[in-house]
């Protein structure tokens, strides 16, 4: 393993490159002080050696929240995934031009693999490491009651991606303790469920009021394929093949709702809705000071 000679400048220069190539926020983890973390979910699970791990944000716009259309939104999503992971990507190149391995992992804001055994987490996670908590570990924020990632600059607007690496790079100091960070209480940022709970009250299909991993995200997933998505193209699918006639079939079959649908699965990268990122009032401009 390369011995970094000057660990301070080999963070700066790598905080100041993720920075120009478009991230928000950048915080650093220490892959040995992430503790707690699911069996095969610790960044040495996914490159051997692994000491650091540099978490990079980029939030969706939040204007895009002020739209009556869910379109926007959507647009925004899709292009922050493909920021996020060409950041990722740039990223872990400059670290392997500097002498040291590293690969990009982009996922979810969301907190599904809290590396806390007290809570029965769903296996076959989409995170190879548990983003929102690493995120919390590298000093960006914490876990709010909506279960997402919250930052005080974007609220529940940020998006991530996790540069897993060999390089010894100096750490943040943690948020909160990501082990134990109570998910569904207030925090620093988070004003909770008593002084505020609109996240879950904005929540049409209960998921927030969940306690389970699986169930939270079956009911978050159902009710965002509800709306657009896969859901919305396979529910038109479905009306195609029941209709009764071969003339129905193919008049629906070329029909503008079914390339709408199409279009929405083509430009769309999640399933799920907006609602609770759209009620949380952190972050949002009327609760900032000029
Ligand atoms: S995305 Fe929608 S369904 Fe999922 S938790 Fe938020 S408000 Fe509820
Ligand atoms: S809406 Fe309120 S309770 Fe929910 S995450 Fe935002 S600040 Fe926390």
């Amino acid at each position: 393993m390369l011995v970094v000679k000057d660990r301070k400048a080999l963070t700066a220069e790598a905080v100041a490159f993720a920075r120009s190539h478009g991230a928000k926020m950048v915080g650093i983890a220490s892959a040995e002080n992430l503790k707690g973390c699911l069996p095969g979910h610790h960044p040495t699970d996914w490159l051997p050696g692994a000491r650091s791990v540099v978490m990079c944000l980029i939030p969706i716009p939040r204007s895009t929240l002020k739209s009556p259309h869910f379109w926007p939104y959507q647009y925004a999503d899709k292009l922050n995934h493909e920021q996020l992971e060409m950041l990722g990507h740039e990223v872990a190149l400059f670290l392997e031009e500097k002498g040291h391995y590293a690969i990009s992992h982009f996922g979810g804001p969301f907190d599904i693999t809290e590396p806390h055994p007290k809570y029965k987490r769903a296996t076959g996670v989409a995170s190879w490491i548990a983003l929102p908590q690493v995120a919390v570990a590298a000093g960006l924020g914490e876990i709010g009651r909506s279960r997402l990632l919250i930052t005080k600059e974007y609220g529940l607007l940020g998006r991530l991606v996790g540069i897993i690496t060999t390089a010894d790079l100096v750490a943040n100091e943690p948020f909160a303790d990501p082990a134990v960070d109570p998910p569904l209480t207030g925090g620093k940022i988070c004003q909770g469920e008593t002084e505020c709970g609109k996240c879950a009250k904005a929540c049409a299909s209960g998921a927030l009021r969940m306690t389970r991993d699986q169930e939270w995200m079956d009911a978050c997933i159902r009710n965002g394929a509800t709306k657009e998505s896969l859901g919305g193209f396979l529910r038109q699918v479905r009306k195609i093949m029941e209709a009764p006639t071969q003339e129905t079939r193919l008049g629906l079959l070329f029909s503008p709702d079914t390339y709408r649908k199409y279009m929405h699965l083509f430009w769309n990268v999640d399933t799920w809705c907006n609602e609770c990122i759209k009620a949380c009032p952190i972050g949002a401009p009327e609760g900032k000071t000029a």
